[in-house]
């Protein structure tokens, strides 16, 4: 068998995660743009911070990635910051925010596929945390709702999942995740009950309009069903 040649990756990327290993390495998981989620060992990372400078989350990120087709885990090359955030990285509310998002991102992104539109969320909602015009709680919430969209899984909140049938705007609604949305009481209910007032604030969340959950229950609620979504798709947060 031929030996297999690895290939050069180039790509803006921001640093999901990073685990120490052995005497000086360093394992990191990289959300790219250009491979979705990649995992790489970064040689010596922990003896020299020269090598790779600013491999810190939170920062745009520019990485160079050597993988070898077939297996998982790539060789980091080089890191170097590109965009620092450093309003985020100063506010804790911000830092717990992005934090979450990150982790959410880490369980729905796929090993070395680009996902555009997961890239283009995360980037979103990082540089709007490092300059927040809203409640950090308020865009994480935002944000994880349009994560579930764009990974296929967005919640179906104006009309019944399995007939079909719109629930009228002052209504209440019954929401089963597994199903994927609303389940109106013909149809059997479901689990979760939502105020008409808590799903309106989650569609128009959805469609973009972050102050929509200004009320910090209602960041918290988006919060708790993105959570409970990406754990039912049999994803959970790692
Ligand atoms: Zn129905």
């Amino acid at each position: 068998m031929r030996r297999s040649r690895a290939t050069r990756i180039a790509s803006r990327a921001e640093l999901v995660r990073r685990v120490a290993f052995g005497e000086s390495d360093v394992i990191v998981t990289l959300f790219t743009e250009q491979m979705g989620s990649v995992a790489a060992l970064a040689r010596g990372a922990r003896a020299s911070r020269k090598r790779f400078a600013g491999l810190e989350p939170m920062h745009q990120l520019e990485v160079e990635i050597d993988l070898v087709a077939g297996r998982d885990l790539g060789a980091l090359v080089s890191s170097r910051l590109v965009r620092p955030r450093l309003g985020l990285t100063s506010s804790l509310a911000c830092l717990d925010a992005a934090g979450a998002a990150l982790r959410w991102l880490a369980a729905v992104a796929p090993a070395h596929v680009a996902e555009p539109a997961l890239w283009a969320e995360i980037e979103g909602l990082l540089d709007e945390l490092d300059a927040p015009a809203s409640a950090p709680a308020a865009m994480l919430g935002a944000f994880g709702l349009r994560l579930l969209a764009a990974a296929g899984w967005g919640l179906e909140l104006a009309q019944c999942v399995r007939c079909g049938r719109a629930c009228p705007e002052r209504s209440a609604g019954r929401l089963d995740l597994p199903a994927g949305g609303l389940v109106c009481r013909t149809c059997g209910g479901a689990p979760v009950l939502l105020t008409a007032r808590e799903r309106r604030a989650l569609v128009e969340a959805g469609h973009g309009v972050v102050d929509a959950l200004a009320r910090p229950e209602d960041a918290a609620l988006a919060a708790r069903l993105v959570t409970e979504a990406i754990e039912v798709h049999g994803r959970g947060p790692r």
